[in-house]
């Protein structure tokens, strides 16, 4: 049985505080590392870690010293980003600058039980227990490995994200799939023997969202970025719930007809098929699709399905029987120039990925690729290494040596 590791990042908003110096110090450590590893072009979290872990360990005896290890592990991932968009012409700043109140926290950090949601923070001189608030939509993390973490402070409070994984058994994959078409305004599915055509009205409601959020920003007020930050809010909840309640009807037809795969579109081409305009950039953009296609993603293979993603070039175009160019044909039809063939526009997109995924079944010619993660949202993570012990010597680092003797554990 073929088997795959799903990774879920979950958001507890936490009942109580954490030391406000806990988050400025933190703050003062990742920006000075940023600007170091900056100045010296340091990618690699080892070498940051040589280079500045003495020094800060001095310098913060009370915090926790795993705390130097995450800042190191962001403010490497924080630089290598930045120096990305810098080489695409993508970042007009000289230097990156973090503004955002996260700590990334490893396993000696923090210490979750799921069963009385609760979190134990390590802080200086000692550790926080916080409460977290929970739904029925954190039940599935019980089950799941607990990977690492980040502590965000908010306008609104403290929130907790975590990562779980957990390894799923999927079925045999065979040709029966359902494929989905994801477009501005309604998402397309279905296998061979029936296909549906559900509305999203994600653009009409971006739209209006967007409009209200312009009318509040060309009115300048005193305190406008509450009202900015709850509309927004609201917007990409709404979102959400309608991409969650559709991914469960497709993987609830995948059941039903008993296929094996959930069929989707591989990102690169879907890039090119989102139209833009100046003024509503931002509106709908790639983060959308991908953020659908994600939560189809896990939801599948914690269902035991398989996900497969296929090249989606010419798929609204060309005829899924001859691979012949379409032309439209009234209304809602298009037709073949080769083999006549008559198709309703919205299957047509459907039938075509199905045909493919087929095609890969058969030959097993192409390896599916995972999306590639959201970088705004992933840039940060950076996976746990095994511990290492480092000798520090009494010549090198006098100061270190004198607070915590030779022996130190690194991570
Ligand atoms: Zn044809």
């Amino acid at each position: 049985m073929p088997s795959e590791t799903v990774k879920l990042t979950a958001s507890f908003k936490l009942s109580g505080s954490i030391p406000e110096s806990l988050f400025s110090t933190y703050r003062e450590i990742l920006t000075g590392l940023i600007d170091y590893a900056g100045a010296k072009g340091i990618t690699s979290f080892r070498r940051l870690r040589a280079e500045k872990y003495y020094e800060l360990r001095v310098k913060h005896p009370n915090l926790p010293s795993h705390y130097i290890y995450t800042a190191c592990q962001m403010a490497c991932s924080i630089y290598k980003s930045f120096r990305k968009l810098k080489r695409r012409g993508l970042a007009k700043a000289e230097k990156p600058v973090f503004k955002k109140q996260v700590i990334m926290l490893d396993d000696h950090l923090f210490t979750l039980n799921l069963e009385s949601w609760e979190v134990s923070i390590a802080v200086e001189n000692g550790r926080v227990k916080l409460k977290l608030l929970h739904g029925t939509y954190h039940e599935k993390f019980k089950e799941m490995r607990i990977g690492q973490a980040w502590l965000v402070k908010s306008e609104d409070g403290f929130y907790l994200k975590v990562v779980f994984s957990k390894t799923v058994e999927l079925v045999e994959s065979n040709e029966k799939a359902i494929a989905v078409d994801i477009n501005e305004n309604n998402v397309v599915f279905g296998s061979e023997e029936r296909v549906s055509n559900i509305k999203t009205g994600e653009r009409v409601m971006r739209t209006a969202y967007f409009l209200k959020r312009r009318r509040l920003q060309s009115k300048p007020r005193l305190n406008e970025k509450p009202l900015l930050a709850k509309y927004r809010g609201r917007e990409s909840r709404r979102v959400e719930y309608i991409y969650h309640k559709l991914a469960n009807q497709i993987i609830a037809e995948a059941k039903e007809l008993k296929a094996s795969t959930i069929v989707l579109e591989e990102l690169a081409n879907i890039r090119k098929r989102i139209r833009r305009s100046k003024e509503l950039n931002g509106r709908l953009n790639r983060w959308s699709f991908r953020k659908l296609q994600n939560i189809i993603d896990y939801k599948a293979k914690l269902a035991g399905l398989n996900v497969k993603y296929v090249d989606a070039k010419g798929t609204s175009s060309l005829c899924p029987t001859c691979g012949g160019k379409l032309s439209p044909n009234g209304y809602r039809q298009m037709k073949c120039r080769k083999c006549s063939l008559e198709l309703d526009r919205d299957i047509i997109a459907v039938k075509n990925l199905l045909r493919r995924y087929q095609m890969d079944v058969g030959g097993f010619t192409r390896s599916p690729r995972k999306p590639s993660h959201d970088k705004r949202g992933e840039g940060m993570k950076v996976y746990a290494r095994p511990e290492r012990r480092h000798y520090i010597s009494k010549e090198k680092h006098p100061d270190f040596y004198a607070k915590f003797g030779g022996i130190e554990i690194a991570k």
